[in-house]
């Protein structure tokens, strides 16, 4: 490992105009301090619509740093992620979002674990800025992940990481469509750490992740990462199975030895509604994988590149 690495930023963003001058100015100011290079900064537009991609290719044309990927429609922040991962050409790689929520100040400090000789040093969160009720569902979120997946995932740790060259293209080599990339990371394995930074919150603008984007990165946290779902399905089961026999039993020596039957229609009622959910709720879980196994076996291409802007 060279004393001086070769950095590239990966930042996706997705109609960030109010933020852009300011992010493109502290990023700048941050890579001016680190040593070596030279560095480079891939910004990949996701399909923005309020004048961000035109404000990114303005930029590229005049920063021979910044690199501007503009996707062809949103695919969202994880495949938009996963492309600046495709177009990164740095020996380290710093993944982070375009809202300044990941303060690029905080890149010296990653950099100097990493010359500790790891190859992820994530960033775990502190404080955060947002609502009780989005920091509550978060942190349920992260622990539910990692007590449900074989993995050891880091809890409270996003996408902002730094990232060695190897693992990089690990990452890059496991081709499934729904991805959840910090747990990716995780599974490329070799030397990882993190450090604690306080979160804030976004400099301008609004999040740019709707709750059903957040319930859909929620789900490919789960269901990319464990198959327990399907074995809960396989224990209920079992269970309802040996509570009918139970019943079955008391039922039948009730009937010969004391001459009595359960008597209860609304008890039958309750008792058919409640196994017909359970049914299809297991049903659903099932149809989850399958459907995601649909989408994986269509292969179709993770995101599509509109045009690449480079500076001179
Ligand atoms: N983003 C993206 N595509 C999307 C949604 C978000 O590229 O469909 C980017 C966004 O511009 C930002 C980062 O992903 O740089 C994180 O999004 P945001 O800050 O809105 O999410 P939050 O921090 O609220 O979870
Ligand atoms: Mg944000």
């Amino acid at each position: 490992m060279s004393a001086a690495p070769r950095l590239s930023l990966a930042i996706p963003v997705y109609n960030e105009r109010e933020v852009l001058p300011e992010l493109l100015s502290r990023v700048r100011g941050a890579l001016d301090k680190v040593p070596g290079g030279p560095h480079e900064i891939v910004l990949v537009d996701d399909g923005s619509s309020d004048g961000t991609v035109e404000m990114l290719e303005a930029a590229a044309r005049e920063d021979p740093r910044i690199v501007a990927v503009c996707l062809s429609r949103n695919f969202g922040h994880q495949m938009a992620l996963t492309a600046a991962f495709d177009h990164v050409t740095g020996d380290v790689v710093v993944a982070m979002d375009g809202d300044l929520q990941d303060p690029p100040e905080v890149i010296p400090q990653l950099l100097a674990k990493h010359a500790e000789g790891y190859d992820v040093v994530y960033v775990r969160r502190g404080q955060r800025q947002e609502s009780w009720r989005l920091r509550l569902a978060y942190a349920l979120f992260y622990r539910l992940v990692a007590a449900l997946s074989d993995l050891r995932l880091p809890l409270d740790s996003g996408d902002f990481a730094l990232l060695s060259r190897r693992v990089v293209d690990a990452m890059r080599q496991a081709p499934e469509r729904q991805r959840y990339l910090r747990g990716l990371r995780t599974w490329a394995g070799f030397r990882q750490t993190g450090i604690t930074v306080d979160r804030p919150a976004r400099h301008a603008g609004r999040s740019k992740y709707t709750p059903l984007k957040l319930l859909k990165l929620a789900a490919d946290g789960i269901f990319a990462f464990s198959i327990y779902p399907l074995r809960l399905a396989l224990v209920l089961g079992a269970v309802a199975i040996a509570a009918s026999l139970v019943y079955a039993v008391y039922a039948v020596v009730g009937r010969f030895l004391f001459d009595t039957t359960p008597q209860g229609f609304t008890t039958l009622v309750v008792a058919i509604i409640f196994s017909s959910g359970v049914q299809l709720v297991l049903l659903g879980v099932v149809g989850e994988y399958v459907g995601r196994i649909y989408e994986e076996v269509k292969g179709r291409p993770h995101y599509i590149v509109g045009k690449i802007v480079r500076g001179k």
